[in-house]
């Protein structure tokens, strides 16, 4: 690594790609509150990122990793961050080429360029690397579970493969000093989108739990909602960068953060998606002041009518969280309750004046 990461250091300027995802707009401005470092910020889109445009602190590119110009000037920071992906479930079966372009030719060309410059390359792939998992697996171990995808005629399994094909790729690129990120079911303000307002398809299932509320329509149960997630707040998400960030103050700890992938969830806040959007309806209800009987129920679709042919589940997803606690000291703390009454007050708040409102 080139540099010790001292967080008062206002010399060191940290590149993140994806500044203005839904992740990456809130480590964002966790950056500038908490350190004094610059931010060489890319991104196509801007506008969860808005108030900070005219911070002198930030440099924001409108460009993407297909941009070989892009990509070098990204790898001449001693940190880079990738948050950058195509990571809507509904596109994985319609747009497998583009997700896989996306997923891994983008990631590995950065990878490339960092490997030659020596910066430290911290890359954000999935849980669902860990593919096809059963009703009864158990904890999912970063550097021991077995990895089972779907077959190919399930596309839904494009970006698992094009996500673990990346960590693959890092792990086995002599030079490159990496570390691997993967996000359990993050949740919070600003996650993906509204459909028909500020993007199209189908989002995950929070945000689209949310405009179903919002609406007063149906929350859909795809195949009954039997599917477990651990929901994880994106605050703790930033804690665990900050944890990671720590350890690069430090060179003596390197090798506790280096080579690795990492979980990051929240175990705690397992719950089957029907059990979800029962929670869903009553924190709606008590912020709206209304009883839960005015609010929409739920409705059971089967996963090919609702996202198309090749849809595929993991039906449990639950992190060993026991690695980033030894290594890095770091465990998620927000339950879900919590979690979810913040994303639905931000997004009814947000979306306000797109709202049918249902009481
Ligand atoms: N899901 C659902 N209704 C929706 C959206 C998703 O029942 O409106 C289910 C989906 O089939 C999966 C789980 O919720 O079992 C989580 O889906 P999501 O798209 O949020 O992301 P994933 O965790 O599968 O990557």
């Amino acid at each position: 690594m080139n540099a010790t990461l001292e967080f008062e250091d206002s010399s060191i300027t940290v590149a993140l790609v994806g500044c203005g995802g839904f992740i990456g707009s809130h480590l964002l401005r966790a950056i500038f509150e908490r350190t004094c470092w610059r931010v060489f910020g890319v991104d196509l889109d801007s506008y969860r990122i808005q108030e900070h445009l005219a911070n002198p602190r930030f440099e924001f590119l409108c460009a993407d990793l297909a941009d070989p110009t892009v990509v070098e000037r990204i790898a001449q920071f001693p940190v880079v961050v990738n948050l950058a992906a195509i990571c809507t479930p509904g596109r994985y079966m319609a747009e497998a080429a583009e997700v896989i372009r996306s997923n891994y030719d983008h990631p590995r060309a950065l990878a490339d360029a960092c490997a030659r410059s020596g910066s430290w390359l911290i890359h954000f792939s999935t849980s669902e690397i860990y593919g096809k998992t059963a009703a009864d697996s158990g904890a999912l171990l970063e550097d021991e579970s077995e990895i089972v995808l779907g077959p190919v005629s399930a596309s839904r399994w494009s970006y698992a493969t094009a996500k673990l094909l990346t960590e693959r790729y890092l792990a086995g690129l002599a030079d490159l000093n990496w570390t691997v990120v993967r996000p359990f079911n993050f949740v919070g303000p600003f996650m993906d989108f509204m459909p028909g307002v500020d993007g199209e398809g189908i989002p995950r299932v929070l945000a689209n739990f949310s405009t179903a509320l919002v609406r007063g329509e149906t929350l859909k149960l795809v195949n009954g909602g039997a599917a477990k997630r651990c929901f994880t707040s994106v605050h703790d998400a930033v804690d665990f960068m900050f944890c990671v960030f720590a350890v690069g103050r430090d060179p003596e700890r390197l090798e506790s953060v280096l080579s690795q992938a990492f979980n990051v969830g929240n175990a705690a806040n397992e719950v089957p998606v029907a059990e979800l959007a029962q929670l869903m309806r009553s924190v709606y209800a008590s912020l709206k002041g209304i009883p839960e009987s005015a609010v929409p129920g739920v409705e059971i679709v089967s996963g090919e009518e609702y996202y198309g042919k090749g849809y595929d589940d993991s039906l449990r997803r639950l992190p060993s969280v026991e690695k980033a606690e030894r290594l890095l000291g770091f465990k998620a703390k927000i339950p879900l309750k919590e979690a979810l009454e913040e994303s639905l007050r931000w997004f009814i708040n947000h979306y306000s004046t797109h709202e049918t409102d249902v009481c």
